[in-house]
């Protein structure tokens, strides 16, 4: 459809399909038109797999809005619309589902060799440098999802589900380390069903009120006393039942909602922090609470920045905050990462290296991140002290981090025994079942006020 200048009432048709920015199809076009071509399909008995949806998604498109402004965020969407319906023929849709999201339709497919030669063409569309603004250029890849129709005769098909798993293949694409095309296999879909019902979950959350934060008591080995608590985000699903990170991070990174999850638990955690503050005996030493971060939280823009004023906000004082990043965050996070840690650390807060053992990081690298605390990862700990590869493993480490001047602290202390021996080889604080369990601020509250001992 053009734009239509005839009446009225075609104008209005022609905005209720369309996106007023790129006059692409819209979701809604997008799905009426792949439900006919999946019924055309049908009734032409054509093979299996002949209606193709691509779906793509730039690469670090936030980048682009965030450095050069929203308005060379738009020049850029439109210029990427024009090159892929270049691409297309008429015949097929094109559409923008929202933000940097583009789907093509095409029909009449001959199989998987040429949907992936026709993702090929609108990636190198998208390569060649766009101008955006003034004088300025940029280049953009994009990853791509591809889905096919049923694969096997007389399947019905779907329209939601096709392009749900276009977009699993995207996510895919870009898991594979971006600028990447991915077929849609089944053995996706499992995960898919468990990725939509946690993100809508996640959603639901974020909207509702739904999250919870859990505090785990650290132990200083020396004197048995309470030293401090790393806050562990829970969920609390439509039911009130508590939902474990391990069920709604790894969405929550994939989605970017694990930006607006982190802020909500640096704000409630530092007002914790200030509340417990308060509660201490002002010769008590001071109270380390944590904090787990992730890796697109440490690539998102100013992070440090937010992060300073929400501590601001709180009245915590930054000291008394620790942030917990493992050795694989920091590499997700890349090479700018250590520029932000070193921005938390001006803030005036601590750093912890968590899961350490479990990475890939080398001994040059580790020196060069701004830590106070090296966490000993819970699988070294779960053998120490029975078993001498996972003692002698935990040795080194603690050396290790008193040689670069750190506090240790050992995970998931889940016996006497285990406490014992890292007592024993003279590490500086722990954490564990054994211990205490996670559990409500009230209980830590509880334990201050009685000044619990270990
Ligand atoms: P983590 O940072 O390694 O946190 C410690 C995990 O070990 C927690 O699991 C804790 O409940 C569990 N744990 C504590 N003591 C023991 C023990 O004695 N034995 C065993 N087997 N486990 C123990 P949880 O709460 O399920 O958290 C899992 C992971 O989720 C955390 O691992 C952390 O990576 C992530 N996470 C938690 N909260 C946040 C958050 O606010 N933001 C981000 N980005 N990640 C978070
Ligand atoms: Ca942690
Ligand atoms: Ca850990």
């Amino acid at each position: 459809m053009t734009l239509a200048s005839e009446s009225p009432l075609r104008r209005a048709l022609y905005r209720a399909l369309h996106d007023p920015l790129t006059g692409l199809a819209n979701r809604g076009l997008l799905m009426d038109q792949l439900t006919q071509a999946l019924s055309r399909a049908a009734r032409a008995q054509r093979r299996p797999g002949s209606v193709a949806v691509l779906f793509l998604d730039l690469d670090r498109f936030k980048l682009v809005n965030d450095s050069l402004g929203h308005a060379a965020g738009d020049d850029l969407l439109v210029e990427v619309a024009r090159r892929l319906e270049r691409v297309m023929r008429s015949a097929d849709t094109v559409a923008r589902l929202g933000g940097d999201e583009f789907v093509v339709l095409a029909e009449d497919v001959a199989g998987v060799d040429e949907a992936f030669s026709l993702a090929r063409r609108l990636r190198d569309a998208i390569a060649v440098p766009i101008p955006v603004g003034a004088g300025q250029r940029v280049v953009v890849t994009a990853s791509v999802g591809i889905a096919l129709s049923a694969t096997e005769p007389g399947l019905p098909v779907n329209p939601s589900a096709l392009l749900w798993d276009a977009d699993v293949a995207m996510y895919r694409a870009k898991d594979a380390g971006r600028d990447q095309i991915q077929l849609f296999e089944d053995g996706f879909r499992a995960d898919s069903v468990g990725r939509f019902r946690s993100e809508a979950m996640l959603r639901h959350a974020l909207d509702h009120d739904g999250l919870r934060l859990h505090y785990q008591p650290l132990v200083d080995l020396r004197t048995g006393t309470l030293t401090g608590a790393e806050a562990l985000v829970r969920l609390e699903d439509r039911d009130g039942a508590l939902v474990l990170p391990a069920d709604f991070i790894p969405v929550a990174e994939e989605t970017g909602l694990v930006v607006p999850l982190g802020a909500w638990v640096v704000a409630e955690a530092a007002a914790q922090a200030a509340a417990w503050q308060e509660l201490q005996p002002v010769d008590a030493p001071p109270m380390t609470i944590s904090i787990n971060l992730s890796g697109r939280q440490l690539r998102t823009p100013g992070f440090a920045f937010e992060v300073g004023r929400a501590i601001a906000r709180s009245g915590a004082d930054p000291s008394h905050l620790c942030f917990e990043v493992t050795e694989n965050t920091l590499l997700d996070a890349g090479g700018e990462s250590l520029a932000t840690l070193q921005g938390l650390k001006d803030l005036g807060v601590g750093l912890a290296i968590d899961d350490f053992g479990t990475g890939h990081s080398s001994l040059t690298w580790l020196r060069r991140v701004p830590a106070d605390f090296l966490k000993v990862d819970k699988t070294f700990v779960g053998g120490v002290g029975s078993h001498p590869d996972d003692t002698a493993i935990v040795r080194a480490v603690l050396d290790l981090g008193r040689a670069l001047g750190l506090t240790t602290v050992a995970e998931g202390v889940e016996t006497p025994k285990q406490l014992e021996a890292l007592r024993d080889l003279g590490c500086d604080w722990a954490q564990g079942y054994h211990l205490a369990r996670p559990g409500p601020a009230e209980t830590v509250t509880r334990l201050i006020k009685d000044d619990v001992r270990w």
